[in-house]
Protein backbone atom coordinates (compact mmCIF):
# COMPACT_ATOMS: atom_id res chain seq x y z
CA UNK A 1 0.00 0.00 0.00
CA UNK A 2 1.13 3.67 -0.68
CA UNK A 3 0.11 7.27 -0.55
CA UNK A 4 -0.76 7.54 -4.15
CA UNK A 5 -3.35 4.77 -3.94
CA UNK A 6 -4.01 4.24 -0.46
CA UNK A 7 -8.34 4.53 -0.20
CA UNK A 8 -8.50 6.97 2.77
CA UNK A 9 -5.32 8.40 4.79
CA UNK A 10 -5.17 6.38 7.92
CA UNK A 11 -4.41 8.89 10.10
CA UNK A 12 -8.07 10.14 9.54
CA UNK A 13 -9.58 6.47 8.71
CA UNK A 14 -8.83 5.34 12.39
CA UNK A 15 -12.18 6.01 14.25
CA UNK A 16 -10.46 6.48 17.50
CA UNK A 17 -8.69 9.58 16.13
CA UNK A 18 -10.38 13.00 15.90
CA UNK A 19 -9.92 14.48 11.97
CA UNK A 20 -7.28 17.25 12.38
CA UNK A 21 -9.57 19.38 10.15
CA UNK A 22 -11.27 22.90 11.39
CA UNK A 23 -15.23 22.56 10.57
CA UNK A 24 -16.10 26.51 9.66
CA UNK A 25 -18.10 27.82 12.72
CA UNK A 26 -21.76 27.33 12.37
CA UNK A 27 -22.22 27.40 8.93
CA UNK A 28 -25.67 28.82 8.07
CA UNK A 29 -25.71 29.59 4.34
CA UNK A 30 -28.42 28.36 1.85
CA UNK A 31 -28.90 24.27 2.08
CA UNK A 32 -26.90 22.22 -0.68
CA UNK A 33 -30.11 20.84 -1.49
CA UNK A 34 -30.94 24.18 -4.00
CA UNK A 35 -27.99 22.87 -5.76
CA UNK A 36 -28.38 20.50 -9.06
CA UNK A 37 -26.42 17.50 -7.65
CA UNK A 38 -27.28 13.93 -8.06
CA UNK A 39 -29.22 12.57 -5.19
CA UNK A 40 -26.20 10.14 -4.45
CA UNK A 41 -23.98 13.25 -3.99
CA UNK A 42 -26.97 14.94 -1.75
CA UNK A 43 -26.97 11.72 0.10
CA UNK A 44 -23.37 12.02 1.02
CA UNK A 45 -22.93 15.56 1.67
CA UNK A 46 -26.11 14.97 4.45
CA UNK A 47 -23.36 11.42 5.86
CA UNK A 48 -20.74 13.92 5.67
CA UNK A 49 -22.70 16.80 7.79
CA UNK A 50 -22.80 18.93 5.08
CA UNK A 51 -25.97 20.86 4.95
CA UNK A 52 -25.80 24.56 4.61
CA UNK A 53 -22.77 26.30 2.38
CA UNK A 54 -20.07 28.50 3.25
CA UNK A 55 -20.55 31.51 2.00
CA UNK A 56 -17.25 31.08 -0.90
CA UNK A 57 -19.83 27.94 -1.60
CA UNK A 58 -22.40 29.97 -1.95
CA UNK A 59 -21.08 32.21 -4.43
CA UNK A 60 -19.39 30.02 -6.08
CA UNK A 61 -20.97 27.23 -6.84
CA UNK A 62 -23.77 27.53 -8.92
CA UNK A 63 -21.65 29.39 -11.18
CA UNK A 64 -19.00 26.76 -11.27
CA UNK A 65 -21.43 23.69 -11.61
CA UNK A 66 -22.81 25.79 -14.76
CA UNK A 67 -19.99 25.51 -16.30
CA UNK A 68 -18.03 28.85 -16.08
CA UNK A 69 -14.73 29.38 -15.46
CA UNK A 70 -14.10 30.64 -11.67
CA UNK A 71 -11.55 33.14 -9.71
CA UNK A 72 -12.41 32.54 -6.23
CA UNK A 73 -11.10 34.24 -3.55
CA UNK A 74 -11.68 33.35 0.31
CA UNK A 75 -9.69 33.36 3.54
CA UNK A 76 -8.19 29.67 5.16
CA UNK A 77 -11.02 27.73 6.36
CA UNK A 78 -13.67 28.98 4.49
CA UNK A 79 -14.29 25.64 2.40
CA UNK A 80 -12.46 26.08 -0.78
CA UNK A 81 -12.03 22.38 -1.37
CA UNK A 82 -15.57 21.40 -1.57
CA UNK A 83 -16.47 24.76 -3.94
CA UNK A 84 -14.13 22.93 -6.38
CA UNK A 85 -14.39 19.42 -5.63
CA UNK A 86 -17.77 19.21 -6.40
CA UNK A 87 -17.77 20.41 -9.83
CA UNK A 88 -15.18 18.19 -10.87
CA UNK A 89 -16.75 15.48 -9.01
CA UNK A 90 -20.54 16.03 -10.81
CA UNK A 91 -18.76 16.42 -14.09
CA UNK A 92 -16.62 13.33 -14.01
CA UNK A 93 -17.64 9.88 -15.97
CA UNK A 94 -16.66 7.42 -13.84
CA UNK A 95 -17.12 5.32 -16.67
CA UNK A 96 -14.85 6.90 -19.18
CA UNK A 97 -12.32 4.73 -19.93
CA UNK A 98 -9.40 4.67 -22.31
CA UNK A 99 -8.39 0.77 -21.44
CA UNK A 100 -8.23 2.48 -17.70
CA UNK A 101 -10.17 5.60 -16.08
CA UNK A 102 -9.01 8.47 -17.67
CA UNK A 103 -8.29 11.58 -15.67
CA UNK A 104 -11.19 13.87 -15.88
CA UNK A 105 -9.82 16.22 -13.32
CA UNK A 106 -6.54 17.80 -12.19
CA UNK A 107 -6.29 19.52 -8.88
CA UNK A 108 -2.75 21.64 -8.86
CA UNK A 109 -1.11 22.51 -4.85
CA UNK A 110 1.74 24.66 -3.78
CA UNK A 111 3.00 21.73 -1.46
CA UNK A 112 2.43 17.72 -0.54
CA UNK A 113 0.56 18.46 2.76
CA UNK A 114 -2.00 20.75 1.07
CA UNK A 115 -2.76 18.10 -1.81
CA UNK A 116 -2.58 15.39 1.14
CA UNK A 117 -5.47 17.55 2.39
CA UNK A 118 -7.38 18.04 -0.90
CA UNK A 119 -7.04 14.27 -1.51
CA UNK A 120 -9.13 13.24 1.64
CA UNK A 121 -11.48 15.77 1.41
CA UNK A 122 -12.23 14.98 -2.65
CA UNK A 123 -12.22 11.10 -1.44
CA UNK A 124 -14.95 12.06 1.18
CA UNK A 125 -16.70 13.79 -1.86
CA UNK A 126 -16.56 11.22 -4.24
CA UNK A 127 -17.79 8.25 -1.64
CA UNK A 128 -21.28 9.09 -3.53
CA UNK A 129 -19.81 7.22 -6.96
CA UNK A 130 -18.52 3.65 -6.86
CA UNK A 131 -14.86 3.53 -7.59
CA UNK A 132 -13.88 6.56 -8.16
CA UNK A 133 -10.38 6.23 -7.89
CA UNK A 134 -7.91 10.00 -6.55
CA UNK A 135 -4.22 9.75 -7.01
CA UNK A 136 -2.06 12.18 -5.49
CA UNK A 137 1.31 13.01 -7.33
CA UNK A 138 3.68 15.44 -4.87
CA UNK A 139 7.73 15.85 -5.37
CA UNK A 140 9.66 14.23 -2.20
CA UNK A 141 7.54 11.53 -2.44
CA UNK A 142 8.94 8.00 -4.17
CA UNK A 143 8.41 8.18 -8.19
CA UNK A 144 7.84 4.20 -8.73
CA UNK A 145 4.68 3.97 -6.62
CA UNK A 146 3.20 6.61 -8.02
CA UNK A 147 4.40 5.18 -11.83
CA UNK A 148 2.04 1.88 -10.58
CA UNK A 149 -0.80 3.38 -9.74
CA UNK A 150 -0.98 5.59 -13.00
CA UNK A 151 -0.96 2.28 -14.75
CA UNK A 152 -4.53 1.30 -13.96
CA UNK A 153 -5.81 5.04 -14.81
CA UNK A 154 -7.05 7.15 -12.47
CA UNK A 155 -10.05 10.10 -12.54
CA UNK A 156 -8.70 12.69 -10.62
CA UNK A 157 -5.22 13.72 -9.70
CA UNK A 158 -4.25 16.02 -7.34
CA UNK A 159 -0.50 16.72 -6.93
CA UNK A 160 2.17 19.61 -6.83
CA UNK A 161 3.40 20.94 -10.41
CA UNK A 162 6.69 20.06 -10.77
CA UNK A 163 5.91 16.29 -10.05
CA UNK A 164 3.17 16.47 -12.32
CA UNK A 165 4.99 18.04 -14.91
CA UNK A 166 7.36 15.37 -14.32
CA UNK A 167 4.38 12.72 -15.22
CA UNK A 168 3.40 14.17 -18.04
CA UNK A 169 7.01 14.44 -19.41
CA UNK A 170 7.34 10.64 -18.80
CA UNK A 171 3.97 10.44 -20.21
CA UNK A 172 2.91 8.32 -17.37
CA UNK A 173 -0.16 10.94 -17.16
CA UNK A 174 -2.11 11.87 -19.53
CA UNK A 175 -4.31 14.77 -20.06
CA UNK A 176 -6.60 14.65 -22.89
CA UNK A 177 -9.54 13.47 -21.48
CA UNK A 178 -9.14 16.48 -18.57
CA UNK A 179 -12.22 18.60 -17.92
CA UNK A 180 -11.40 20.45 -14.65
CA UNK A 181 -8.36 22.04 -13.69
CA UNK A 182 -7.89 23.28 -10.45
CA UNK A 183 -5.36 25.61 -9.32
CA UNK A 184 -5.61 25.67 -5.78
CA UNK A 185 -3.71 28.06 -3.47
CA UNK A 186 -2.46 29.87 -6.37
CA UNK A 187 -0.91 32.71 -4.48
CA UNK A 188 1.28 30.23 -2.55
CA UNK A 189 1.94 28.52 -5.45
CA UNK A 190 3.56 31.57 -7.61
CA UNK A 191 5.24 32.47 -3.90
CA UNK A 192 7.17 29.07 -4.51
CA UNK A 193 8.06 29.77 -8.03
CA UNK A 194 5.35 27.76 -10.05
CA UNK A 195 4.58 29.83 -12.57
CA UNK A 196 6.04 28.16 -15.19
CA UNK A 197 5.60 24.69 -14.28
CA UNK A 198 1.90 25.69 -13.96
CA UNK A 199 2.29 26.89 -17.65
CA UNK A 200 3.71 23.77 -18.70
CA UNK A 201 1.08 21.73 -17.55
CA UNK A 202 -2.00 23.80 -18.91
CA UNK A 203 -0.04 23.40 -22.04
CA UNK A 204 -1.11 19.88 -21.68
CA UNK A 205 -4.59 20.09 -21.47
CA UNK A 206 -7.38 20.47 -24.13
CA UNK A 207 -8.06 23.94 -24.37
CA UNK A 208 -11.99 22.87 -24.03
CA UNK A 209 -11.91 22.46 -20.12
CA UNK A 210 -13.07 24.32 -16.84
CA UNK A 211 -10.90 26.27 -15.29
CA UNK A 212 -11.07 26.99 -12.03
CA UNK A 213 -8.65 28.83 -9.45
CA UNK A 214 -8.59 29.78 -6.00
CA UNK A 215 -6.71 31.94 -3.68
CA UNK A 216 -6.26 33.34 0.07
CA UNK A 217 -5.40 36.47 -1.95
CA UNK A 218 -5.72 38.45 -5.08
CA UNK A 219 -2.17 39.68 -5.98
CA UNK A 220 -1.36 41.01 -9.28
CA UNK A 221 0.50 37.85 -9.78
CA UNK A 222 -2.34 35.45 -9.49
CA UNK A 223 -4.73 37.93 -11.80
CA UNK A 224 -1.78 37.72 -14.30
CA UNK A 225 -1.94 33.71 -14.04
CA UNK A 226 -5.49 33.93 -14.37
CA UNK A 227 -5.93 36.24 -17.92
CA UNK A 228 -3.53 33.65 -18.87
CA UNK A 229 -5.21 30.29 -18.81
CA UNK A 230 -9.20 31.02 -18.41
CA UNK A 231 -11.69 32.30 -20.67
CA UNK A 232 -13.70 34.83 -19.53
CA UNK A 233 -13.42 33.86 -15.59
CA UNK A 234 -16.17 34.73 -13.34
CA UNK A 235 -15.05 36.23 -9.84
CA UNK A 236 -16.03 35.33 -6.44
CA UNK A 237 -14.44 37.75 -3.82
CA UNK A 238 -15.24 37.44 -0.15
CA UNK A 239 -12.51 39.53 1.58
CA UNK A 240 -15.31 39.63 4.35
CA UNK A 241 -13.63 39.89 7.66
CA UNK A 242 -12.87 37.03 9.70
CA UNK A 243 -16.13 36.74 12.13
CA UNK A 244 -13.98 38.61 15.45
CA UNK A 245 -16.62 38.70 17.83
CA UNK A 246 -15.06 35.90 19.61
CA UNK A 247 -11.84 36.58 19.79
CA UNK A 248 -10.33 39.33 22.20
CA UNK A 249 -7.72 41.35 20.75
CA UNK A 250 -4.73 42.68 23.32
CA UNK A 251 -1.89 45.35 22.14
CA UNK A 252 1.32 45.45 24.58
CA UNK A 253 3.52 47.97 24.04
CA UNK A 254 7.39 46.49 24.08
CA UNK A 255 10.42 47.73 24.01
CA UNK A 256 12.59 45.62 21.42
CA UNK A 257 15.11 43.85 24.30
CA UNK A 258 11.60 42.40 26.02
CA UNK A 259 9.90 41.03 23.09
CA UNK A 260 10.79 37.88 22.77
CA UNK A 261 11.00 37.59 27.29
CA UNK A 262 7.31 39.01 26.74
CA UNK A 263 6.21 36.02 24.77
CA UNK A 264 6.54 33.97 27.65
CA UNK A 265 4.98 36.07 30.12
CA UNK A 266 2.05 35.66 27.79
CA UNK A 267 2.01 32.07 27.38
CA UNK A 268 2.57 31.47 31.24
CA UNK A 269 -0.25 33.91 32.40
CA UNK A 270 -2.96 32.67 30.29
CA UNK A 271 -1.98 29.34 29.82
CA UNK A 272 -2.85 28.93 26.12
CA UNK A 273 -3.04 24.99 25.47
CA UNK A 274 -1.79 25.96 21.38
CA UNK A 275 -0.92 28.68 20.38
CA UNK A 276 1.08 30.01 16.86
CA UNK A 277 3.59 32.78 17.37
CA UNK A 278 3.79 35.03 13.96
CA UNK A 279 7.24 36.47 13.45
CA UNK A 280 8.10 38.60 10.80
CA UNK A 281 11.59 36.78 10.05
CA UNK A 282 12.87 33.33 10.18
CA UNK A 283 15.48 34.95 12.13
CA UNK A 284 12.66 35.97 14.57
CA UNK A 285 11.21 32.24 14.74
CA UNK A 286 14.23 30.88 15.51
CA UNK A 287 15.69 33.40 18.13
CA UNK A 288 11.60 32.92 19.84
CA UNK A 289 12.16 29.05 19.76
CA UNK A 290 15.45 29.12 21.71
CA UNK A 291 13.89 31.41 24.17
CA UNK A 292 11.16 29.50 25.13
CA UNK A 293 12.72 26.01 24.63
CA UNK A 294 15.20 27.66 27.51
CA UNK A 295 11.83 28.46 29.80
CA UNK A 296 10.78 24.69 29.33
CA UNK A 297 8.00 25.36 26.64
CA UNK A 298 7.92 22.76 23.77
CA UNK A 299 7.95 25.43 20.91
CA UNK A 300 8.43 24.50 17.69
CA UNK A 301 9.56 26.32 14.58
CA UNK A 302 7.71 26.24 11.17
CA UNK A 303 10.04 27.98 8.52
CA UNK A 304 10.04 27.35 4.51
CA UNK A 305 13.83 25.84 4.94
CA UNK A 306 12.61 22.43 6.48
CA UNK A 307 12.43 19.53 4.66
CA UNK A 308 9.49 17.92 4.24
CA UNK A 309 9.64 15.25 6.41
CA UNK A 310 10.58 17.53 9.36
CA UNK A 311 7.42 20.11 8.83
CA UNK A 312 5.75 17.07 8.62
CA UNK A 313 6.49 15.84 11.96
CA UNK A 314 6.34 19.25 13.27
CA UNK A 315 2.65 19.65 12.38
CA UNK A 316 1.84 16.09 13.59
CA UNK A 317 3.55 17.11 16.65
CA UNK A 318 1.65 20.35 17.00
CA UNK A 319 -1.96 18.55 16.16
CA UNK A 320 -1.96 15.76 18.16
CA UNK A 321 -1.01 18.26 21.36
CA UNK A 322 2.27 17.70 22.30
CA UNK A 323 3.93 20.89 21.61
CA UNK A 324 2.47 24.07 22.81
CA UNK A 325 4.06 27.36 20.27
CA UNK A 326 4.31 26.78 16.64
CA UNK A 327 6.27 29.56 16.03
CA UNK A 328 5.99 30.26 12.20
CA UNK A 329 6.58 33.10 9.33
CA UNK A 330 2.84 33.93 7.26
CA UNK A 331 4.71 32.25 4.00
CA UNK A 332 5.14 28.89 6.55
CA UNK A 333 1.97 28.98 7.80
CA UNK A 334 -0.44 29.87 5.02
CA UNK A 335 -2.46 27.33 3.73
CA UNK A 336 -2.38 24.96 6.81
CA UNK A 337 -6.06 23.89 8.43
CA UNK A 338 -4.89 23.54 12.04
CA UNK A 339 -7.66 23.54 14.51
CA UNK A 340 -8.13 24.29 18.22
CA UNK A 341 -6.21 27.14 18.28
CA UNK A 342 -6.24 29.13 21.57
CA UNK A 343 -4.27 31.68 21.18
CA UNK A 344 -2.48 34.05 18.25
CA UNK A 345 0.54 36.15 19.44
CA UNK A 346 1.73 38.48 16.89
CA UNK A 347 5.23 38.14 17.77
CA UNK A 348 6.06 41.39 15.41
CA UNK A 349 3.41 43.56 13.78
CA UNK A 350 2.90 42.71 10.31
CA UNK A 351 3.17 46.18 7.90
CA UNK A 352 0.08 44.63 5.43
CA UNK A 353 -3.20 45.12 8.11
CA UNK A 354 -4.78 42.23 5.59
CA UNK A 355 -2.12 39.75 6.68
CA UNK A 356 -2.68 40.37 10.53
CA UNK A 357 -6.23 40.05 10.03
CA UNK A 358 -5.22 36.79 8.69
CA UNK A 359 -3.12 35.87 11.02
CA UNK A 360 -6.30 36.92 13.99
CA UNK A 361 -8.29 34.55 12.26
CA UNK A 362 -6.90 31.68 12.66
CA UNK A 363 -8.39 31.55 16.68
CA UNK A 364 -11.59 31.71 17.39
CA UNK A 365 -12.79 29.18 14.80
CA UNK A 366 -15.48 26.36 14.93
CA UNK A 367 -17.07 28.53 17.50
CA UNK A 368 -15.13 28.51 20.00
CA UNK A 369 -13.29 31.68 21.92
CA UNK A 370 -9.69 32.43 20.99
CA UNK A 371 -7.01 35.23 22.21
CA UNK A 372 -4.70 37.46 19.96
CA UNK A 373 -2.13 39.07 21.70
CA UNK A 374 -0.15 41.33 19.59
CA UNK A 375 3.65 42.94 21.09
CA UNK A 376 4.25 46.35 19.25
CA UNK A 377 7.37 48.70 19.92
CA UNK A 378 7.02 52.68 19.23
CA UNK A 379 8.34 51.86 15.69
CA UNK A 380 5.49 49.72 15.15
CA UNK A 381 2.75 52.57 15.77
CA UNK A 382 2.39 53.23 12.33
CA UNK A 383 1.12 49.83 11.81
CA UNK A 384 -0.97 49.43 14.35
CA UNK A 385 -2.47 52.96 13.14
CA UNK A 386 -3.12 51.10 9.61
CA UNK A 387 -5.07 47.68 11.82
CA UNK A 388 -6.94 50.14 13.75
CA UNK A 389 -8.20 51.81 10.82
CA UNK A 390 -8.96 48.63 8.84
CA UNK A 391 -10.76 47.07 11.59
CA UNK A 392 -12.83 49.99 12.48
CA UNK A 393 -12.17 50.83 15.71
CA UNK A 394 -9.22 51.58 18.02
CA UNK A 395 -7.26 48.64 19.91
CA UNK A 396 -7.03 47.75 23.10
CA UNK A 397 -4.02 48.25 24.90
CA UNK A 398 -2.68 46.53 28.53
CA UNK A 399 0.82 46.75 30.13
CA UNK A 400 3.44 44.02 30.45
CA UNK A 401 3.16 44.66 33.98
CA UNK A 402 -0.39 43.11 34.12
CA UNK A 403 1.05 39.67 33.12
CA UNK A 404 1.64 37.85 36.26
CA UNK A 405 3.18 34.66 36.36
CA UNK A 406 0.68 31.56 37.00
CA UNK A 407 0.56 30.24 40.72
CA UNK A 408 1.15 26.55 39.09
CA UNK A 409 5.04 26.42 39.32
CA UNK A 410 4.97 24.05 36.68
CA UNK A 411 6.15 25.89 33.19
CA UNK A 412 3.43 25.59 30.56
CA UNK A 413 3.69 21.90 29.31
CA UNK A 414 1.47 20.33 26.67
CA UNK A 415 -0.99 17.44 27.38
CA UNK A 416 0.39 14.96 25.51
CA UNK A 417 3.92 13.67 24.48
CA UNK A 418 4.82 11.91 20.96
CA UNK A 419 6.43 8.88 20.74
CA UNK A 420 7.99 7.50 17.33
CA UNK A 421 8.19 4.34 15.89
CA UNK A 422 10.75 3.93 13.19
CA UNK A 423 8.29 2.00 11.04
CA UNK A 424 5.34 3.20 9.08
CA UNK A 425 3.28 2.35 5.60
CA UNK A 426 6.16 0.72 4.78
CA UNK A 427 6.38 -1.83 7.33
CA UNK A 428 2.47 -1.70 6.72
CA UNK A 429 1.89 -0.74 9.84
CA UNK A 430 -1.73 0.59 10.62
CA UNK A 431 -2.66 3.13 14.00
CA UNK A 432 -4.71 -0.51 15.03
CA UNK A 433 -1.31 -2.30 15.56
CA UNK A 434 0.12 0.48 18.17
CA UNK A 435 -3.37 1.27 19.87
CA UNK A 436 -3.57 -2.56 19.91
CA UNK A 437 0.01 -2.36 21.45
CA UNK A 438 -0.46 0.02 24.10
CA UNK A 439 -4.03 -0.72 25.48
CA UNK A 440 -4.36 -4.98 24.49
CA UNK A 441 -0.53 -5.62 25.43
CA UNK A 442 0.46 -3.40 27.56
CA UNK A 443 -2.91 -2.61 29.41
CA UNK A 444 -3.14 1.18 28.63
CA UNK A 445 -6.82 3.03 28.72
CA UNK A 446 -7.76 4.23 24.97
CA UNK A 447 -8.12 7.52 26.48
CA UNK A 448 -4.42 7.87 27.43
CA UNK A 449 -3.90 7.55 23.94
CA UNK A 450 -4.12 10.47 21.51
CA UNK A 451 -4.16 10.79 17.49
CA UNK A 452 -1.86 7.75 16.04
CA UNK A 453 -0.12 9.49 12.23
CA UNK A 454 1.12 6.99 10.07
CA UNK A 455 3.56 8.43 7.61
CA UNK A 456 5.63 6.61 4.75
CA UNK A 457 9.01 5.67 7.29
CA UNK A 458 7.60 6.54 11.04
CA UNK A 459 4.24 6.33 12.60
CA UNK A 460 4.21 8.95 15.63
CA UNK A 461 1.54 8.18 18.21
CA UNK A 462 0.41 10.68 21.42
CA UNK A 463 0.37 9.77 24.69
CA UNK A 464 -0.37 11.14 27.58
CA UNK A 465 2.62 13.20 29.99
CA UNK A 466 2.01 10.86 32.61
CA UNK A 467 2.20 7.88 30.77
CA UNK A 468 4.60 8.40 28.47
CA UNK A 469 7.93 7.22 30.29
CA UNK A 470 6.29 3.82 30.29
CA UNK A 471 4.44 3.84 27.40
CA UNK A 472 7.72 4.23 25.81
CA UNK A 473 9.57 1.43 27.83
CA UNK A 474 6.61 -0.77 26.87
CA UNK A 475 6.70 -0.17 23.30
CA UNK A 476 10.60 -0.69 23.15
CA UNK A 477 10.54 -3.94 24.78
CA UNK A 478 7.19 -4.77 23.27
CA UNK A 479 5.44 -5.87 19.55
CA UNK A 480 4.15 -3.84 17.16
CA UNK A 481 2.18 -6.06 14.58
CA UNK A 482 4.55 -9.17 15.83
CA UNK A 483 8.05 -7.10 15.37
CA UNK A 484 10.47 -5.19 17.81
CA UNK A 485 10.32 -2.02 17.02
CA UNK A 486 12.81 1.12 17.36
CA UNK A 487 10.96 4.32 19.39
CA UNK A 488 11.80 7.16 20.84
CA UNK A 489 9.94 9.80 22.65
CA UNK A 490 10.34 13.56 20.71
P1 LIG B 1 -9.98 26.13 2.59
O1 LIG B 1 -9.48 25.33 1.42
O2 LIG B 1 -10.83 27.28 2.22
O3 LIG B 1 -8.88 26.52 3.52
P2 LIG B 1 -11.14 23.61 3.39
O4 LIG B 1 -11.69 23.21 2.10
O5 LIG B 1 -9.87 22.98 3.82
O6 LIG B 1 -10.96 25.19 3.46
O7 LIG B 1 -12.30 23.39 4.48
C1 LIG B 1 -12.10 23.63 5.86
C2 LIG B 1 -12.93 22.66 6.69
O8 LIG B 1 -14.33 22.90 6.53
C3 LIG B 1 -12.74 21.21 6.31
O9 LIG B 1 -12.55 20.49 7.50
C4 LIG B 1 -14.05 20.81 5.64
O10 LIG B 1 -14.33 19.45 5.83
C5 LIG B 1 -15.05 21.70 6.32
N1 LIG B 1 -16.24 22.08 5.50
C6 LIG B 1 -16.21 22.51 4.23
N2 LIG B 1 -17.45 22.83 3.81
C7 LIG B 1 -18.30 22.62 4.84
C8 LIG B 1 -19.72 22.79 5.03
N3 LIG B 1 -20.50 23.27 4.05
N4 LIG B 1 -20.23 22.47 6.23
C9 LIG B 1 -19.44 22.01 7.22
N5 LIG B 1 -18.10 21.83 7.10
C10 LIG B 1 -17.52 22.13 5.94
MG1 LIG C 1 -7.67 24.80 0.73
Amino acid sequence: MNSASSPANPATSAPAQASGLTPPAAVSGPPFSQLPLSEAMQANLRTLGYLAMTPIQAASLPLALAGADLIAQAKTGSGKTVAFGLPALAKLDPRLNVGMPAVQALVLCPTRELADQVTTEIRRLARAEDNIKVVTLCGGSPIRPQLASLEHGAHVVVGTPGRVLDHLARESLNLDALQTLVLDEADRMLDMGFADDIAQVVAHAPKQRQTLLFSATYPEGVDKLARRFMRDPKEVKLTERHDTSRIRQRFYEVKESERLHAVGLLLDHFRPASTIAFCNTKQQCRDLVEVLQAQGIVALELHGDLDQRDRDQVLVRFANGSCSVLVATDVAARGLDISQLEAVINVDITPDPEVHTHRVGRTGRAGESGWAFSLASMDEMGRVGRIDEMQGRASEWHPLSELTPSTEREPLRPPRVTLQILGGRKEKIRPGDVLGALTKDLGFEGAQIGKINVNEFSTYVAVDRAIADKALKGLQGGKVKGKSVKVRAL
